[in-house]
């Protein structure tokens, strides 16, 4: 069986904690991996490496840093079909849609490689007499990112490049199910010329994690997965006095206005809903039409597109998605869509028992729809990160507004309308974090940030563009007066402009 350990002080780490995890293929359903899980101790080892190396990698100057990713993004550009594989045989989504996981996470390598244009700081000539006024951007030192298992190249990238770019050091914590490709990037980025222990990478569970919540050396976590756990740590980690960013789940609804473009919104809500097997904090899971009549017309021309969904291996080219992640999870999902239909919501597609001849073992769902789902549904209220779409019906555009505003999540929605004054309405006054229009999936591009509202994200800034730069660096204000020889006396007054 392969062993999947650690990565640290720039080279391959067997794990010697004696814990380890399975790590599945979702298609045929077998473990194909061991992955080590890291005891407080390794965890430290990874720490002390990273603080060794974060003076001298902060020395280096800013382009020379830029180099090395600009060098990683050539290798991972060159390897993508073969990391596309890997990625897809841990996690289940076709390989174009690990493609799309890779490309997202190098755009924001390429924005990381902007650094010595992003690190400037400001200055003010003659403030006052003889007196300059400057900040400079320093990094934080040694910063850790725990990412989840359905992104497990872009969001990696997304923590790791700016953190790097900005001089610091990093410990990355990957999700447990899908370590494979966090461990390659790292290997890659040895290549590239990153010096051993800038970046290290520990696989683990909650031990792991808590190791790096709580060690003083570690100044900054950026999280990402659901809910309840960016809770905790956006907790814990600000007890123990570090800057925190953490980015949870979600409920992304799509408000349908009945003057859009039906067969435009059928698309949008089959690529959002089903994509990935729903498994992207920014699927859409909730579809909002406006009035009964654009409800029936939705769910007509919904209903037959559902049920043909095309679902293969994620080898399968012509697959729209692939299984679901772990077996666990696929149960989790099952049991969502039972539960919707003893709270009372119409399941007009059931793919709870779908099977697909060759793979039995495989952690397969079809696609489910359900109709008249309530607010007060726990199908509503809770993120089911599967195959379902949940139609809510809303009788006017003022109720449309309320729902996903009013949801305990904010991360993403979408108002499809060819009405620009509706689209400008809902786009100011809708509250949630990233908004689309007649656009499903708004994921911002690397040069803006992302960031979901609510219970979607705990912290202040955001991940990517130039929040990413403010949270990897703390920033230094210094008040100069040249020349230095002047005499005024001692001044016991405040200084002010006055
Ligand atoms: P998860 O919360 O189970 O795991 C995320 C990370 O936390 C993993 O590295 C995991 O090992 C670690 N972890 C799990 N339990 C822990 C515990 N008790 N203590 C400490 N650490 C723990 O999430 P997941 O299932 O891997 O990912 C799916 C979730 O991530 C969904 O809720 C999805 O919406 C969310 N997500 C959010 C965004 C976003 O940007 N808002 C992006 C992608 C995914």
């Amino acid at each position: 069986m392969r062993q999947i350990g650690h990565f640290i002080d720039g080279k391959a780490a067997a794990g010697g904690s004696g814990r380890s995890g399975d790590v599945f293929n979702p298609n045929t359903g077998e473990v194909q991996a061991k992955v080590a899980f890291a005891s407080k101790a390794e965890v430290e080892r990874a720490i002390a490496s990273a603080e060794a190396a974060q003076p001298a990698w902060a020395a280096t100057n800013p382009q020379r840093r830029a180099r090395v990713l600009l060098r990683f993004l050539e290798l991972a550009q060159k390897e993508a079909n073969e990391l596309a594989q890997l990625l897809s045989s841990e996690h289940g989504k076709t390989i174009a849609d690990s493609k799309g996981d890779i490309q997202r996470g190098l755009e924001v390598v390429e924005f990381a490689c902007g650094i010595p244009h992003l690190l400037k700081g400001e200055f003010s000539e003659s403030a006052g007499p003889g007196i300059d006024l400057f900040s400079l951007r320093q990094p934080l030192g040694v910063v850790a990112g725990i990412t989840p298992f359905n992104f497990p190249a872009m969001i990696p990238m997304w923590k790791f490049a700016p953190a790097l770019a900005c001089g610091n050091a990093f410990v990355l914590k990957p999700s447990e199910r899908d370590p494979s490709v966090p461990m390659r990037l790292a290997e890659l980025l040895i290549e590239a010329g990153l010096p051993a222990g800038v970046l290290n990478v520990v696989n683990g569970d909650k031990e792991a994690v808590d190791a790096l919540l709580t060690d003083a050396r570690v100044k900054a976590i950026g999280f990402v997965g659901s809910s309840a756990i960016a809770e905790y740590i956006y907790t814990t980690g600000c007890a123990h006095g570090k800057r925190v960013q953490c980015f949870g789940g979600a409920k992304n609804h799509m408000v349908v206005m009945p003057d859009a473009d039906m067969d435009q919104a059928v698309d949008a809500l089959i690529g959002a809903g089903y994509g990935s097997g729903g498994e992207r904090c920014m699927a859409v899971s909730v579809a909002v039409p406006v009035g009964k009549k654009t409800a029936d017309v939705l769910m007509d021309k919904l209903i037959p597109r559902v049920e043909s969904l095309k679902i293969g291996p994620s080898t399968d080219t012509q697959a729209d998605y692939g299984p679901l992640v772990t077996k666990m999870h696929l149960d989790k999902v099952r049991t969502y869509v039972d539960l919707g239909i003893k709270e009372g919501a119409k399941l007009r597609v059931d793919g709870r028992n779908f099977k697909l001849q060759g793979y039995e073992n495989g952690f397969f769902m079809g696609g489910c729809l359900f109709d008249d789902v309530q607010p007060h549904m726990r199908i509503y209220k809770e993120e089911i990160f599967g195959p379902v779409l949940s139609v809510v019906r809303a009788e006017d555009y003022e109720e449309a507004l309320r729902l996903p505003s009013e949801h305990e999540y904010g991360n993403g929605v979408a108002i499809f309308t060819r009405d620009g004054d509706t689209a400008r309405d809902f786009t100011s006054r809708v509250n949630v974090g990233m908004v689309g229009v007649n656009f499903a999936i708004p994921v911002p591009l690397a040069y803006y940030t992302f960031g979901g509202w609510k219970r979607s994200g705990f912290g202040d800034l955001n991940q990517h563009g130039p929040d990413a730069v403010r949270f990897y660096t703390k920033t230094k204000t210094v008040t100069s007066r040249w020349p230095s020889g002047r005499k005024e006396g001692a001044d016991f007054v405040i200084p002010t402009m006055k």
